[in-house]
């Protein structure tokens, strides 16, 4: 039997990097992890706790109150992917919306909440044969991963995309307010000291601005299973 391969996707906000990741999973037949969600849950739990509003944030209390946070990815069948629970909550719808877009990328530049992260994050994927998509993946959680990707798409494309998806799910979204979102969190992201956004020397650049899905994820599989081939 082949061995298993951790495969690291990492890049900017809406790059598209969840849909590729859920699909190569599948056809591999390996674990998926959005670590973005884990980081969305966060907030969500410190909205909830009022410890983070537009206009403050109380880090310390975050902080101290970080043991008291547990997240689960619980597989959903019927839907073909594993959802997010907050402390036994399913929470997949809320943390997928804006209110909680405009606050994570605060809220994950805090070193604690990525250590508490991170070690998770390692201890899903440790037996390999795991898809991890978010911005540390490749030059933090896995360095080691056997494929690496780092995924790009111009602001608008990004934006255009996540305005549709919101607007399938039904939330009243403006296009501009969406754009803006992106580009601040692109800007905290790769600028934030812990973790920052950033290109493993190691992964392969995929500019996905004109490519078409089913070309994006051929592209992909084919290069993970080259190197499970050789394994
Ligand atoms: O991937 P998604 O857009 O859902 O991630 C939401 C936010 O979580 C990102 O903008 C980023 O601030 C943070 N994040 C992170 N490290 C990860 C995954 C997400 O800092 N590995």
């Amino acid at each position: 039997m082949k061995k298993k391969i951790t495969i690291a996707i990492d890049g900017y906000s809406s790059t598209g990097k969840s849909t590729i990741a859920k699909q190569l999973a599948k056809q591999l037949g390996y674990i998926y992890v959005d670590t973005g969600a884990m980081y969305r849950a966060v907030t969500l739990y410190a909205m909830q706790q009022k410890f983070i509003d537009a206009t403050h944030f109380d880090v310390n209390s975050l902080i101290a109150d970080l043991d008291n946070i547990s997240l689960k990815f619980i597989y959903n069948a019927k839907k073909g992917f594993a959802e997010m629970y907050l402390n036994g909550k399913n929470v997949e719808q809320e943390i997928r919306g804006m209110e909680v877009s405009k606050l994570v990328s605060k809220i994950a530049t805090i070193s604690e909440v990525r250590k508490k992260l991170v070690a998770q994050q390692q201890l899903i994927g440790k037996g390999k044969g795991v898809v991890m998509d978010g911005r540390d993946i490749g030059t933090v959680v896995f360095k080691d991963a056997e494929l690496k990707l780092f995924m790009t798409a111009s602001p608008e494309k990004r934006a255009f995309r996540r305005y549709k998806e919101l607007l399938e799910r039904g939330d009243n979204v403006d296009y501009e307010e969406i754009l803006k979102n992106v580009q601040y969190r692109d800007h905290i992201d790769s600028t934030r000291k812990d973790s920052p956004l950033t290109k493993a020397k190691d992964a392969i650049d995929f500019d996905n601005s004109n490519m078409r899905l089913e070309e994006q994820f051929e592209r992909i599989y084919n290069l993970a299973m080259e190197i499970i081939a050789k394994k």
